[in-house]
Parts: structure tokens; C-alpha cells; sequence
């Protein structure tokens, strides 16, 4: 889907105008400085167009952080979506981060929408129309919290935003596309200089911008593959504050282009919430995913402190990674090259599981195996059968069955567990969802 990011300062409405882009009725939540909103990435639909909106305000930085934070949301707006809509303070007018944000917009050549928010009644128009000054094109003048003048905005809006995301391509026969995430210092940038430095970079300004490249392509193992979003590797990030939003804000807009996720485990530290949140975001993203634990050279030997480094790790895998023991695992070092061709084929195994498309009547012979190996209770009297399944969509993998009643949620966690334990599915996150036909 074409990928619509909201960037602008603190309190010029951006939460307020996600919500009434989203058709949200419940009250908008006034911002309080620091506070960080879980999700960045929201389904959007107007005139029967989706797309995905990335709210970039979701960490609000104190005064002084403001020029930083603003200007990290527009870099990873401009790297990572198919149009920005840059809203400003139609009641304070635009500011020296307003210009200095617009400077950045306009030198990336993405199609920005402005809207000038706060136009409560048609008497502050004029006070949208002093935005033209900002050479950003027509302002739009909106009220998010009345909702006046939006549904013109989001007009606007689709007649700029491709119909097919060219950020997040979605075309079949492309090279493969493939995030690189994990937390700072977890041996990203080492990894893809590794993985990348010692091929033939096949294309390098893939963006077209006059900026670093924003994706790299290149062939490893006989195929060209596309690292998304390398730009946001290797430039980092020098935040006093909010570094942490700022780079899981990166990571969700990096899934948005990207169909499998290699999540970069430090095996010298120890797992940490940190890490667990990165994986949760791919979960929810539906990409597959691929764990590569790195820096094992500083776990080779057998001496005392690193053979029980390696026995922790074993026990925290099982204990904070259960939830995603189908992933493959790649055991690498970086610095030394270690086990590095294992990556390829784990990466072609996810995507091969994520691919899958398992055939309606093969699925039902499996779920009439399944259901007479193990019926499901009877529940108040009545015992709810499954009349047929199939799967809906692939990318994941997606299943509907239709029931005659609501099954009970471990009964649908032994059909999902023994699907896998079937079909295994590695690399990929699957989806069993439920229709009940009275
Ligand atoms: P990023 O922030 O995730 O991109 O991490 P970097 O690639 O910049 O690596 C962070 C630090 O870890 C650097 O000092 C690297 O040299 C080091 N590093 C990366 N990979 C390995 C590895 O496999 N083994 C060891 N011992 N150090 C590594």
C-alpha cells in the first residue's frame, strides 16, 4: 500500500488529524511532552483508496528538542514513504523549524501536501493563506478537531499518493525485499557491509534522490536482493531525546517496505525487552522473519565465562522467544564472516513459507484429520463443528474457518500448532481467523 506520513511539530494537531483521517471517534488524547504512542502505523481508506498512514508525532520532545525530533520525523518520512502531509499552525503561522523542516521536504523531491490545521471558521482562511509563503504549493485549510475542510485535504491527498507505493513495491518477480533491524550497536551496519560490501552493489541511487541511497540491491547466492531502508543503517541518529521512539518509528516504516525481517540479536548481551519489541513489531508487521544472532566470535571458546554466556542464551531464547521458535535461526559473526552464507538460505526458506499457498481441498482433508484426531468440546450443550476452511491470502499465510460456533482460543491454538507442525511454515508468522454461520 502507498505508504502517507504526518510529520510537523509538537501540538499542531497531528494526533487529532490521524484520528479524523482514521474516522476515530473517540476523544483525542492530548499530547504530554514525552509521551510515547505504541503504534505508528495505522490502515487508512478514503474514497475507497487504502493506504498506510505513519504517524511521526508519537514522542513529543521538550523545547528544546524539538528542532532534532522534527527533523528526524521528516528524514524518515522522506526515506520511507510515498508522500508526506507537513501540517502546520495555521494560528501561529510557520516557524524556524517549520522552514527549516520545509528545506528538507523540498530537496527530497516527495510530493508534500500542506495542511494549515487550527482553520477552525472560514474567517481564519486568510490566516492559511500567509502558508503559501512557505512554497510547499496550495495550503490546505483544516479544522482536525471540527473536521472541517478534511475530507478536501484527503482528496487532495490521493490525487498526489501513488496508487501503487514506489516505496513499498508490491510487484511480483522483483528482487526480494529484506529490512535489517535490531537495536543499536547489535552489529547492523557490520552485518550489510559484510553481507553487501563484498558483492557488486547492482543498483546504488535507487531512490533517485541526490541523497545517500535509501535501498540497496544486491546479489548474494545467484539473486539480487534489496536491503530496504540502508539509509537508516548506516546514518545515524544523534538525539538527545526520544532516540529509542525515533528508531522504532524507523522500523515500522521500514516493514511497511519490506517482506522479510532480519532481526539482529547481540549474543554478547542479554535479550532485552529492547529486542522482544523489535520482533512484536514484525509480528504485527505480518513480514517474515529471520533471527540472526551475531557476534558469536566472542562466544567461541570454551573457557568458563563464555560457555556459560552461551548456556544464559540458550535459556533465554526458550524462555523470551518461544513465541517465535518457528523463526530461522542463523548463528553469525559479522567481524569474521562466521556461518554468513547461512543467511540466504533462511531468508529464501521464510519467504518460501510466506509464500505458501496451500491448496482448499487439501485443507480440508487436513482440518476433518484434525477435528476427528481431537473434536472440539462441547460448550453449553453445544458442540461447534468446522464446516470448511480455506486459506484467504498469502503474506502471510491466512486461514478462515467457518464454524457453526465460536471455537475456544486454545482450540484454535491446536489448529494453528498443528498446521505448522505440518506444513512448518519457517520464517513465516501464520493466521488462522474464525466465521461463525449461524
Ligand atoms: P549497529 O548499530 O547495529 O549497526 O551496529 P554496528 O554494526 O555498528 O556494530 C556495533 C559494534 O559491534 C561495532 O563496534 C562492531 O565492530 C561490533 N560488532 C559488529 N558485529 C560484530 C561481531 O560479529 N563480533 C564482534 N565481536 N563485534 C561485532
Amino acid at each position: 500500500l502507498p505508504v502517507l506520513a504526518i510529520v510537523g511539530r509538537p501540538n499542531v494537531g497531528k494526533s487529532a488529524l490521524v484520528n479524523r483521517i482514521l474516522g476515530r471517534r473517540e476523544a483525542v488524547v492530548q499530547d504530554t511532552p514525552g509521551v510515547t504512542r505504541d503504534r505508528v502505523t495505522y490502515k487508512g481508506e478514503w474514497a475507497g483508496r487504502n493506504f498506510t498512514l505513519v504517524d511521526t508525532g508519537g514522542w513529543e520532545p521538550d523545547a528544546k528538542g524539538i528542532n532534532a525530533s522534527v527533523a528526524a520525523q521528516a528524514e524518515i518520512a522522506v526515506d520511507l514513504a510515498d508522500a508526506v502531509l507537513f501540517v502546520v499552525d495555521a494560528t501561529v503561522g510557520a516557524t524556524s523549524t517549520d522552514e527549516h523542516v520545509v528545506r528538507m521536504l523540498r530537496a527530497s523531491n516527495k510530493p508534500v501536501i500542506l495542511a494549515a490545521n487550527k482553520v477552525d471558521d472560514a474567517r481564519q482562511e486568510p490566516e492559511a493563506a500567509v502558508l503559501w509563503g512557505l512554497g510547499l504549493g496550495e495550503p490546505w485549510p483544516v479544522s482536525a478537531l471540527h473536521g472541517r475542510g478534511v475530507a478536501d485535504l484527503l482528496d487532495h491527498v490521493l490525487t498526489v499518493l501513488p496508487e501503487i507505493s514506489t516505496v513499498a513495491k508490491e510487484e511480483v518477480g522483483g528482487p526480494r525485499r529484506v529490512a535489517i533491524l535490531g537495536r543499536p550497536n547489535v552489529g547492523k551496519s557490520s552485518l550489510l557491509n559484510k553481507a553487501v560490501g563484498e558483492e557488486r552493489v547492482v543498483v546504488n541511487d535507487l531512490a533517485g534522490t541526490t541523497r545517500d541511497p535509501v535501498d540497496e540491491q544486491v546479489e548474494l547466492g545467484g539473486k539480487v536482493w534489496r536491503f530496504v531502508d540502508t539509509a537508516g543503517i548506516r546514518r545515524r541518529m544523534n538525539l538527545a531525546q526520544g532516540a529509542d521512539f525515533y528508531a522504532s518509528l524507523r522500523t515500522s516504516a521500514a516493514l511497511e517496505k519490506a517482506e522479510v525481517a532480519v532481526v539482529v540479536i547481540d549474543v554478547s548481551q542479554v535479550i532485552s525487552e529492547q529486542d522482544i519489541r523489535i520482533i512484536d513489531l514484525v509480528l504485527e508487521s505480518g513480514r517474515a522473519l529471520v533471527l540472526a544472532f551475531n557476534k558469536w566470535d566472542t562466544l567461541d571458546s570454551d573457557e568458563g565465562i563464555e560457555k556459560e554466556r552461551r548456556r544464559y542464551l540458550e535459556r533465554e531464547i526458550e524462555q523470551d522467544l518461544a513465541h517465535v521458535a518457528w523463526a530461522p535461526r542463523v548463528n553469525i559473526s559479522a567481524r569474521t564472516g562466521r556461518h554468513m552464507e547461512k543467511l540466504v538460505p533462511a531468508l529464501e526458506l521464510a519467504l518460501e513459507s510466506w509464500d505458501t499457498r496451500i491448496p482448499t481441498g487439501k485443507f480440508n482433508a487436513l482440518l476433518a484429520e484434525l477435528t476427528a484426531e481431537h473434536p472440539h468440546p462441547v460448550r453449553g450443550g453445544k458442540q461447534p463443528r468446522i464446516l470448511f476452511g480455506t486459506q484467504a491470502a498469502s503474506r502471510p499465510p491466512t486461514f478462515v474457518l467457518f464454524t457453526t460456533g465460536f471455537l475456544d482460543p486454545q482450540y484454535r491454538r491446536f489448529i494453528t500448532r498443528r498446521l505448522r507442525e505440518i506444513f512448518g511454515f519457517e520464517g513465516s508468522p501464520i493466521n488462522v481467523n474464525m466465521r461463525v454461520r449461524e
